[in-house]
């Protein structure tokens, strides 16, 4: 048995033995926890229901030295065919809430689901969340895309992130990093956290650009790949029969759109301002609405939206999209970058095998 094998082991038994009813989950299936539906098995899912448990999972997964990749909704992720070797986290259960109706200031964990938080914000009168009905995904997922619709986005009501910055190497090699260089070895993609640095940070607008925050782990930011664990807002006062109007309308236009009619990951392209027109509209434009490969397509009914049209797998989504972009590259020299993000090992793709 693998070392690696060992240690999950460990801190499955560690977990259960510390709370019987822990929920972690073994080699398990990832598609139903995404909305493409599609993806192979982690090693280890953790789904901590509230703080204390999470912070405890990250406790020991520092301990062993097992780094941690983190999935909200799974509304933006395509997760490869293979899986993804590792321990994947999931906040969803976290969902403590405080509303402070003086100053109109939401405190939320990240688990919450946006439509759910959304209707709760609307019930206390306050606007800011309500662009967001509708919309998949978790609040740590939004705050981490900088979600937007609506013209609403998340850089405008976000104030603070409880979050704890992303250890690029594990401690034990972090100790020797100085005289061994053994830090450098250390894969960069790995993300171990420490509880004891759970911390929030202010964030102001000029932190934020379009469909980009500092948690990126490419941002090159101090917040690069840190875990969002809670998140402050600053809403506004509307009365909430006008928002309620707003947000049913919003709710609408997505289902006319058929953004439910299958699975998806939502717009699986960023817009370009300077392509002038939206991605979709030039996608369209093309005449490839429609175009399959395998069980993807692209949705017969919108050009920036592929579709799990039935027993896709994450690698024929992932060659539809590189299909399109080839395309539109040829044929108008844009360049198109893709929204949706990949988890997981994707070498054999990326190798074109
Ligand atoms: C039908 C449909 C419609 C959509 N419409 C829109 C739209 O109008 N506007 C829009 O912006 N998006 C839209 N999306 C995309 C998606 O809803 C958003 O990007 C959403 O914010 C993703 O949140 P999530 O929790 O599902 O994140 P996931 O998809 O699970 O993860 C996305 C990334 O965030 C990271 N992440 C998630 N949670 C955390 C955390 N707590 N801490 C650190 N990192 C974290 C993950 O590691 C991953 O890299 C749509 C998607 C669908 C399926």
């Amino acid at each position: 048995m693998s070392r690696q094998k060992q240690k999950f082991i460990e801190l499955y038994q560690c977990l259960r033995q510390e709370t019987p009813d822990y929920p972690v989950f073994p080699d398990i299936s990832l598609a139903p926890f995404t909305t493409f539906a599609v993806g192979g098995n982690a090693d280890l899912l953790l789904l901590p229901r509230h703080r204390r448990e999470l912070l405890r999972a990250l406790e020991l997964c520092e301990q062993l030295e097992l780094p941690l990749i983190v999935l909200g909704g799974g509304a933006n992720v395509l997760v490869s065919d293979i899986g993804i070797r590792g321990v994947v986290l999931s906040l969803c259960g976290l969902q403590d809430i405080g509303w402070n109706s003086r100053d109109f200031l939401l405190e939320a964990e990240a688990g919450w689901d946006m439509s759910q938080i959304s209707g709760y914000s609307v019930r206390q009168s306050a606007a800011g969340l309500h662009h967001f009905y509708g919309m998949p995904g978790s609040l740590g997922g939004a705050v981490y895309m900088n979600a937007r619709c609506y013209e609403g986005e998340m850089s405008e009501i976000v104030r603070r992130v409880l979050c704890i910055p992303r250890q690029s190497v594990p401690p034990a090699r972090e100790a020797h990093a100085d005289q061994g260089g053994q830090a450098e070895q250390a894969d960069k993609a790995e993300s171990f956290y420490r509880p004891s640095e759970l911390r929030w940070v202010e964030l102001g607008l000029g932190d934020w650009h379009y469909k980009y925050s500092h948690f990126r782990p490419d941002s090159g930011h101090a917040l690069a790949g840190a875990l969002i664990v809670a998140v402050e807002l600053r809403l506004r006062e509307q009365s909430q029969s006008g928002l309620e109007r707003e947000m049913h309308s919003f709710l609408e236009d997505r289902i006319v759109k058929g953004h439910f009619r299958a699975p998806c990951g939502g717009s699986f392209f960023k817009n370009d301002r300077a392509f002038g027109a939206p991605t979709g509209q030039i996608i369209d434009g093309l005449g490839l609405k429609g175009l399959r490969h395998g069980g993807a397509q692209l949705a017969p009914w919108h050009g920036n939206i592929i579709i799990n049209a039935g027993r896709a797998s994450a690698g024929e989504i992932w060659q539809l999209s590189c299909r399109i972009r080839e395309e539109v590259r040829q044929r108008t020299g844009f360049e198109l970058e893709p929204e949706v993000q990949r988890l997981g090992d994707w070498q054999l793709w990326d190798s074109g095998h």
